[in-house]
């Protein structure tokens, strides 16, 4: 079979490669359609992200590694012994996973807290190849009414509404979502599921605010024109926001607003608001206390959905109350299509992308 092979940072190779076999408590799936993630771009152009160091580890120790790819539709074609949550035919998308059930936070009945998570396409091989072996415990099958590019994009939903079980969103509550990639896009959606009276959707860009607007956002700030703390507060009659996704965060030469975005989010809040850090903020980041405590504001980190939270993530999207769809804006064919996928998202403005470009692999 052929899989792609990581030899450095920036040196990928399509080569042929032996077919996994099943070892108890996993499955073989065959890759359906695969989509990469901004930190895999990031990560695999060798920049400074909190993963640099590791994988500079591993590739020293060896290499070539079937790295990248932890999001995927991708097909069980072989199932290992003591497998019980999928079976052979189900279509399956990667989440996190499930709790281990030992560790201290599992004994403990605090399964949200486990730290015994998997990473696809680093501690296994991901799905950058025909067929890949992977934990089962990580995977969930999907229904009939989630389509192969919705499934492929389920993997950051699930993370977003662990987010919002974290942050914990009460009916009539004003929400802003600043930056609406994938992410901001699957926030605000989130948000209105969870009682959201209004929200705010903050970008830089026309063209997503207006898939917010179309998405249910209430308010669209554009922040080449308007301050966005600003607009908030005439927006909340002066009185601030009671949460704040921030999706834009992230290092600045990957086109995020570093902590900036973070920044705004304390600005914008009501006192005793929330913000919950989504995007990735550079390794080192420092933002000023003096708000949080002046404000006595509650900073979220991101953490593990609960496992209900996985089938929830499911429902939205099979029910249509959360639309991947139309954030799906580029589809390419094949395998070999890969480092296509890479450039694109590489340079996500360039080329109009709102969700990371999906590769069918095989239908
Ligand atoms: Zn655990």
């Amino acid at each position: 079979m052929k899989a792609w092979l990581t030899y450095d940072f920036n040196d990928m190779r399509l080569e042929d490669v032996p077919e996994p076999k099943a070892e108890p408590g996993w499955v073989v799936c065959r890759t359906r359609v695969l989509e990469l993630s901004v930190t895999e771009v990031a990560e695999f152009s060798g920049a400074p992200v909190s993963s640099h160091e590791s994988l500079k580890a591993m590739l020293a120790k060896s290499r070539p590694l079937p790295l990248f790819g932890h999001e995927f539709c991708a097909e069980v074609v072989e199932v290992g012994a003591g497998v019980t949550n999928v079976k052979r035919g189900d279509r399956v998308f990667y989440h996190r996973g499930v709790p281990c059930g030992t560790c201290k936070y599992c004994q403990a009945q605090r399964p949200q807290l486990c730290r015994s998570v998997i990473n696809v396409g680093e501690d296994t091989p991901g799905c950058l190849a025909e067929y890949f072996p992977v934990p089962a415990r990580m995977v969930a099958a999907v229904p009939n009414e989630v389509t192969d590019a919705e499934a492929a994009a389920l993997q950051p939903l699930v993370s977003i509404v662990g987010a919002t079980e974290g942050i914990g969103i009460e009916m009539g509550d004003t929400v802003a979502v600043i930056g609406l990639g994938p992410m901001g896009l699957d926030s605000l959606q989130v948000a209105r599921c969870a009682g959201a009276s209004r929200v705010i959707a903050i970008a830089r860009r026309d063209p997503v605010l207006q898939l917010a607007k179309q998405l249910g956002a209430d308010v669209l700030v554009n922040t080449t024109s308007q301050d966005p703390v600003e607009a908030v507060m005439e927006a909340t009659k002066g009185f601030g926001c009671d949460v704040v996704f921030d999706c834009a965060g992230g290092a600045t030469g990957q086109g995020h607003a570093g902590t900036q975005a973070f920044q705004q989010g304390l600005q914008m809040l009501r006192p005793e608001g929330r913000i919950i850090e989504i995007g990735h903020l550079p390794v080192g980041a420092e933002v000023t206390f003096g708000l949080i405590e002046k404000k006595a504001l509650r900073v979220v980190g991101r953490r593990s959905p609960s496992p209900k939270m996985i089938d929830y993530a499911i429902q939205l999207v099979a029910s249509k109350r959360v639309q991947i769809a139309p954030t799906i804006t580029h589809t390419l064919h094949g395998l070999d299509k890969v480092p296509e996928a890479f450039d694109i998202l590489a340079n996500k403005s360039k080329h109009g992308v709102i969700n990371p470009p999906q590769v069918v692999v095989w239908q």
